[in-house]
């Protein structure tokens, strides 16, 4: 069922409480709630395997890859649990170190529990002295983040008291837990909001590289300087997650990321959920002003109580409901919603780990399982940014590269490996209205080429690749401008205002229509909050009954 042939739908029930659009992890995680609650749930997806964009895809003969996302920490822990993940089959691992830098001058800083210290005082004593303290500050903002990510954000409404009061009694609640923050973190927690990651480092640090390890998570996802505005937040929001308990540490899923969505897939089976493959959805059903039903392309139709989409609010507004049944206002805010995260997505077979010139040796060691970060100061990745919005790319570019067969022998042949490139700041668009698919393979060249020139084996270890410019990313995943998060996290884009104020409690401007995705709070990433937060709000309005029967 997960990933295979689909019985023909004369056979299959067209009937449900809720049809769920897209099988990522959030419209899965939101399916095994519903279940849970007793709903008859059908979860549609356009592609012949679930997940999204966190998949685990064969991409070269005998080489398997997380082929999108590929790296965890964010998944909420409630749902990790609530979806017993564990019993069907999800396991995470850690990285043996978080990240591995090599220097402009041929030196190189490793970070990871225990060593992050020692080795930041090879650049500065200062910085090394400061490292407990910035962890410590970040933390505790975190701490509030991490409360607000399962709440859904007060949302602005016009009306009568009767719907206000709801929401005034959501933003009380928020607004006791920021005060529980005293004034020094009150004020830490506003400068991450509205500053640049590299002014909020610079106030820190002294020393380049650890502020380009902490100042590469303000630009993840972030088609931006790290000196813009709000990029200290995109920082932070890398920083919420967790691994098998420890705060802020990124890890590795035995299998890939698709071990997650696959037990996902796999505890919403065990509660009931109908999911089905290769089934994209064409339009939604709208009858009397009301959602009310998928159209699947071919022409058969899925009518339910509810209707939820796990797709970008653009894709969702702009390709599957007709522009009459949404007002122009509405539709305005919808063609501004900022979307084109800047990234390109490579993985590569390789016959050898790289051979650093900063840390020779082809054998496995720590530095190979690490977040190798190619983007040695805060400068560079500005200027990355600069080329890119000049001329589409940088031929400076940054390269985040990630090896989890060193940590995982599931993936490659015994001797052989897999690499993620995780590569930030290309155009989404390219200037001159000239397409991605003209400059893809030149682009890819461009970046082993970088991870080459740090070690020299590299070029020639590669047995094959896949190449995803910000054009594939939308073709294969329906990511809309290539945008990982479904939608820039920025100020104007977050919590109450995601994906528009006035649209914050996962409802859709059309009764019975609800979103469950990375477009809602509290946006990107391998959270599945979203999808929670959505079931909750969901199974709320079938209990007061605002959901009405099925008509027949
Ligand atoms: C290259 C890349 C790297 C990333 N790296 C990381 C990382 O390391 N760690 C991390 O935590 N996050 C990462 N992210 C972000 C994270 O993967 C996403 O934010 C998250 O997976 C989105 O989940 P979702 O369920 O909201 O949506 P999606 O995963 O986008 O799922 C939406 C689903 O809807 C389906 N769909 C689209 N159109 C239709 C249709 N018409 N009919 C039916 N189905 C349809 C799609 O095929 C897809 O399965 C990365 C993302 C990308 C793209």
């Amino acid at each position: 069922m997960l990933d295979g042939e689909i019985t023909p739908m004369s056979n299959q029930p067209s009937q449900c409480d809720a049809v769920i659009i897209g099988a990522g992890h959030n419209g899965l995680t939101c399916a095994a709630y519903l279940a849970a609650a007793g709903l008859k749930v059908i979860v549609l997806e356009r592609r012949g395997v679930v997940g999204g964009a966190a998949v685990t895809e064969e991409f070269h003969p005998g080489f398997r890859n997380s082929v999108a996302a590929y790296t965890v920490s964010l998944l909420n822990p409630k749902i990790i649990r609530d979806l017993e993940l564990a019993r069907f089959g999800l396991r995470v691992i850690e990285r043996r170190l978080s990240n591995f830098l090599p220097t402009a001058d041929g030196r190189y800083l490793c970070t990871g529990v225990g060593r992050t210290a020692s080795e930041v005082a090879k650049f500065s004593h200062n910085d090394a002295q400061r490292l407990d303290e910035y962890g410590a500050r970040l933390d505790r903002v975190a701490d509030v983040l991490r409360e607000l990510v399962l709440q859904t954000p007060p949302n602005v409404v016009r009306g009568d008291w009767r719907s206000a009061l709801p929401q005034l009694l959501q933003a009380a609640r928020v607004g006791g837990r920021l005060r529980r923050l005293d004034l020094t973190m009150q004020r830490e927690l506003l400068r991450l909001f509205a500053t640049s990651a590299g002014d909020y480092l610079d106030g820190w640090f002294e020393s380049d590289p650890i502020k380009a390890v902490y100042g590469f998570d303000g630009i993840v996802g972030n088609y931006a300087s790290p000196y813009t505005p709000g990029s200290a937040y995109v920082l932070l929001h890398h920083v919420f997650g967790e691994t098998n308990g420890k705060k802020g540490v990124w890890g590795h899923a035995i299998g890939g990321m698709g071990a997650i969505t696959q037990a996902m897939a796999k505890a919403a089976s065990a509660r009931g959920v109908d999911i089905r493959v290769r089934s994209p959805v064409r339009e939604i059903v709208i009858e009397r002003g009301r959602a009310c039903g998928a159209v699947i392309e071919g022409g058969d139709t899925i009518r339910a109580r509810a209707v939820i989409s796990n797709l970008n609010p653009k894709l969702l507004y702009q390709q599957m409901i007709p522009a009459g049944a949404l007002a122009a206002e509405f539709r305005e805010r919808v063609a501004q919603w900022r979307c084109g995260s800047g990234t390109f997505r490579m993985n590569v077979a390789l016959s050898e780990l790289p051979d650093f010139r900063c840390l020779p040796g082809k054998r496995l060691a720590d530095h190979h399982t690490a977040g190798i970060i190619l983007a040695p100061t805060l400068k560079y990745m500005e200027q990355a940014y600069f080329d890119a919005r000049m001329g589409g790319w940088s031929r400076q570019p940054i390269v985040e590269m990630l090896i989890p067969s060193t940590l995982d022998d599931s993936l490659a042949p015994p001797g052989q490996h897999v690499a993620s490139l995780f590569c930030q700041h290309v155009a989404p668009l390219l200037p001159g209205g000239e397409s991605w698919d003209a400059h893809r393979n030149h682009v890819a060249d461009l970046k082993i080429d970088t991870v080459n020139e740090h070690a020299p084996n590299f070029k020639a270890a590669v047995l094959g690749r896949q190449i995803m410019s910000p054009l594939d990313l939308e073709r294969t995943f329906g990511l809309i401008g290539g945008d990982i998060f479904h939608g820039a996290l920025q100020l104007d884009q977050l919590f109450s205002a995601r994906p528009m104020l006035g649209y914050a409690d996962y409802r859709g401007p059309i009764p019975g229509l609800y979103l469950c995705g990375s477009g809602t709070h509290p946006g990107g990433g391998v959270t599945g909050a979203p999808g929670h937060n959505s079931a909750r709000e969901i199974i709320a309005d079938f209990r007061r009954r605002r959901v009405p029967a099925l008509r027949t």
